[in-house]
């Protein structure tokens, strides 16, 4: 049995830009284009993801209120076997909004969440 992912990355494109409240880290302008997070679940990854893309729950991670915006769309979900952190820094684009999704990251990453572009 090959070992089973747990790192998986979420791309999703916004329509137009949007101003979300991020839980406690603040509120932030997000521009439009495309954005890819990278997150792990030791358990239950399928769960985790179907989560992610359900638009009505509570909101609990930073994810959840960027997910949640008007104009999100998921795109693609990639799942890994690769480590979170790596994968994440190995991720090119830029950092839209510093310690989003990180604050479990002990490797330095800075954000869990890339912006790629614009659409
Ligand atoms: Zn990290």
């Amino acid at each position: 049995m090959p070992a089973a992912p747990c790192t998986y990355q979420l791309h999703f494109t916004l329509d137009a830009p949007v101003s979300v409240t991020v839980g406690k880290l603040g509120t932030f302008a997000f521009p439009a284009g495309r954005y890819v997070y990278t997150g792990s679940a030791k358990r239950n990854l399928e769960a985790r993801l179907r989560r992610h893309q359900a638009k009505e729950k509570k909101l609990k991670w930073h994810i959840d209120y960027l997910l949640t915006a008007p104009g999100v769309h998921m795109r693609e979900i990639k799942r890994s076997e690769e480590g979170e952190c790596s994968l994440n820094q190995a991720t090119g684009g830029t950092i839209p909004v510093a310690g989003f999704g990180a604050s479990d990251c002990r490797s330095g990453c800075g954000s869990h969440l890339k912006y790629l572009g614009r659409l």
